[in-house]
């Protein structure tokens, strides 16, 4: 058994005071100006003279502007948040030079989430207290689960949801020890069922999301008959905020439960990629939640497989998984997707969605045993096609040449 250091975040609600909560509002501005005025200049500079800007510079603009008039009241909250705010921009300018993520967008005071991160030089913690730069008194933290032994945190970040709940996220190191297991399995993401597992298993999304998303609906609604900016609408907004609160955080209850439990009892688990598919299909409600539950599996897969040592292949949707006996390897011809079983030649009775996921799991495997990590590339399929086309000569023997 082995033990694995790990970075890993614990959040927690709390209750400001009415000072702190104060506090806390003027910083999450702060925040976002500074983030805003930062990306306005790196446009700038771009746009029109051509120049990459990094965080130094953006850094240094930032102590400028402290010395203004206008801006002078950036200087009434903590610093470090706001050097935090240029960070993370410059991690967005990264992401997006090197292809990962679009360029990076202005922050809104209505839809961006409000946060601010304190580095150790702008917090204390003492004695189970946490106490942020500018305030004379500890937050009043639910320790709804306990920290790990001795922990310290690293990073704190405070933030506020949509429906006004108020959250700190305590960054920590922790140690995991790595028990082997034995299982295998293949995963395949699916509409009807969030997911089916080779084993046969179907996971449905949580129980009352159904319900929860009419009442969301039904919320929308109310709120759209409102007056614009009157203080119902605002209650009404507030009101959307909160079912809208609901459903994440039970998916999210439910999608750590999930992942927990695939990680405690499999070794190896494979995950097909999904970002080809969503390029090409068409975009519906159900779609879209069905895919940010996927996303959202997938980075808690990700990090889960790594803490305990596993191993998690992620195979490019290069093969029809769907169509595939999983029995003897013959193709079907067409698989409408309302299809929800069919039987192959050799006499298997298939479910769709469980015979998507074994072939998942075969490709897994196929991949581990070829090397660790390496992903069949398209290279594989065209390989495959040549050899195909190598036989076609034979069947057209005969066929004179024009
Ligand atoms: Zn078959």
């Amino acid at each position: 058994m082995t033990a694995k250091a790990v970075k890993r975040a614990f959040k927690y609600r709390f209750y400001p005071s009415g000072a702190q909560a104060a506090e806390l509002a003027r910083t999450f501005g702060c925040v976002r100006l500074v983030y805003n005025m930062a990306l306005a200049a790196r446009t700038q500079a771009w746009t029109l003279r051509q120049e990459r800007v990094n965080y130094n510079t953006t850094s240094a603009l930032l102590t400028g502007w402290k010395k203004t008039d206008e801006l002078a009241f950036l200087n009434d909250v903590s610093s470090v948040p706001l050097q935090q705010a240029l960070r993370h921009l410059q991690v967005a300018f990264t992401n997006f030079f090197a292809k990962r993520a679009r360029y990076p967008t202005f922050k809104s005071k209505k839809r961006s989430r409000r946060s601010a991160e304190y580095t150790t030089s702008a917090f204390r913690w003492r004695d189970g207290k946490l106490t942020l730069a500018k305030m004379a008194e500890p937050l009043d933290i639910v320790w709804s689960r306990p920290l790990p032994e001795g922990a310290s945190p690293s990073t704190v970040t405070v933030s506020q949801d949509a429906a006004g709940r108020w959250f700190v996220s305590l960054l920590c190191d922790d140690v995991i020890e790595q028990t082997p297991a034995s299982g295998v399995v293949g995963i395949d993401a699916g509409l009807d069922s969030l997911l089916t597992l080779s084993t046969g298993e179907k996971v449905t999304n949580p129980r009352h999301e159904r319900c929860d998303r009419k009442a969301l609906a039904r919320a929308q609604r109310a709120m759209a008959k409102k007056e614009k900016g009157s203080a119902n609408q605002a209650r009404a907004r507030l009101k959307v905020a909160r079912v809208h609160a609901r459903i994440t955080d039970r998916r999210r209850d439910h999608l750590h439960k999930l992942t927990t439990r695939l990680v405690r009892e499999n070794q190896t688990l494979v995950i097909e990629d999904l970002t080809v598919r969503n390029m090409v299909k068409s975009r519906s409600l159900a779609r879209a939640i069905s895919d940010a539950a996927w996303r959202q599996f997938r980075t808690m897969l990700e990090y889960k497989a790594d803490w305990h040592g596993r191993n998690l292949v992620v195979v490019d949707r290069w093969f029809p998984s769907s169509k595939l006996c999983s029995t003897c390897g013959a193709l079907a011809e067409r698989m409408p997707l309302n299809m929800r079983s069919w039987t192959c030649r050799c006499g298997t009775v298939h479910d769709r969605d469980v015979n998507a996921a074994r072939n998942i799991l075969a490709a897994g495997q196929a991949v581990t045993a070829c090397g660790d990590g390496v992903r069949p590339q398209r290279g594989n399929l065209r390989s495959g096609q040549s050899s195909l086309k190598q036989e076609n000569p034979r069947a057209t023997t005969g066929i004179p040449v024009l």
